[in-house]
């Protein structure tokens, strides 16, 4: 429906998995951003007022 105006191929290479949000209960995806509300892999919704969070880095 909606095309992104000027995509940039760098962008990608910028996004590291601190910027995604926490995995989705439902497809286990993490969230596009700490932020989101809505999952894009699965459109999970998160309840009224909660956001996804940060993605937590296992470290052990
Ligand atoms: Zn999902």
């Amino acid at each position: 429906m909606t095309g992104f105006p000027l995509y940039n191929p760098n962008a990608i290479y910028c996004v590291r998995m601190a910027n995604y949000g926490s995995l989705c209960p439902n497809c286990q995806k993490p969230f596009r951003t700490p932020r989101a509300k809505l999952c894009a892999e699965c459109g999970y919704t998160l309840p009224e007022g909660t956001l996804a969070g940060p993605l937590k880095e296992r470290d052990d």
